[in-house]
């Protein structure tokens, strides 16, 4: 009888010790301030948006996050961007050699996402804020894109530097699936936080959807949902969410919120 026992507790012992480690949504990245600079500092320093200055200016003020945004080349080059177009090439049509032919005003060349990811991940204090822009050609597209942005990370040992942000909410799934502790942020403001906490994302909303929904960063915070605003450049505006308990703050102007938070 107490072998019988012993055998089935080994054997129950054994299966648990196999089974797959619970799904944590606890976050490996941590971020040390509320401050995220929106495409890098970019309003007061004069250097242009999505640049390698404007992370680098970023990374020299100190901000916990910087924000850039994400597109594939025709020849399916990852490249940091905001528009479709760069200098009126639209990426998806052109390839990277052909976005070469022009320059931004301070002389830099469109950044490839590689060397955009190795600068931010030469330092430990600003998490890069990865966003993954949906494309205007297909939905596989967007989501090839997703899965390409998360491989080069990996490549780059960049896990526990990298948060991501995208309005499409497949790609965010997307995302959540590939990387189950990554911290992935919603941007459209469509979805209430309790339907976020069940596909365990965050929220990275335009203001005006959290003032338009006066409770939602009280209940994200209860469910466990992260918050965050853009583009917040207003100081009464970062004053009221940072009264709510907002976790962070998109913003042109990351020297004000800075100070605003003694940083
Ligand atoms: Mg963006």
């Amino acid at each position: 009888m107490n072998k019988v026992f012993l055998a089935l507790a080994a054997l129950a012992m054994y299966f648990y010790s196999c089974a797959p480690a619970r799904q944590s949504t606890q976050s490996t990245v941590s971020f040390s301030n509320k401050v995220i600079a929106h495409r890098g500092a970019f309003k007061n320093t004069g250097v242009p948006e999505n640049s390698i200055a404007s992370l680098k200016a970023a990374i020299a003020l100190g901000c916990g996050g910087t924000e850039f945004d994400i597109h594939m080349t025709s020849d399916e080059v990852l490249v940091v961007n905001h528009d479709h177009d760069f200098m009126g090439m639209h990426i998806e049509q052109s390839t990277y050699k052909q976005l070469l032919a022009k320059r931004m005003k301070n002389g830099e060349k469109i950044p490839t996402l590689e060397a955009y990811l190795k600068e931010g991940y030469s330092q430990k204090k600003t998490v890069m804020v990865a966003e993954i822009k949906t494309s205007k050609v297909s939905k596989e597209r967007s989501l090839r894109l997703a899965t390409k942005v998360v491989e080069l990370v990996r490549s780059l040992n960049g896990q526990a530097q990298t948060a991501y942000i995208a309005f499409d909410y497949d790609v965010c799934k997307k995302v959540r699936a590939l990387e189950p502790k990554a911290p992935v942020q919603y941007l459209n403001g469509d979805a209430s936080p309790e339907k976020l906490k069940a596909d365990r994302l965050d929220a990275d909303y335009h203001f005006s959807v959290f003032q338009k929904n006066k409770n939602w960063i009280k209940t994200a915070k209860t469910l466990g949902v992260k918050t965050n605003a853009w583009t917040v450049n207003d100081e009464q505006v970062m004053d009221d969410f940072l009264a709510q308990g907002i976790d962070f703050i998109t913003t042109n102007e990351p020297e004000i919120l800075l100070k605003k938070l003694g940083k």
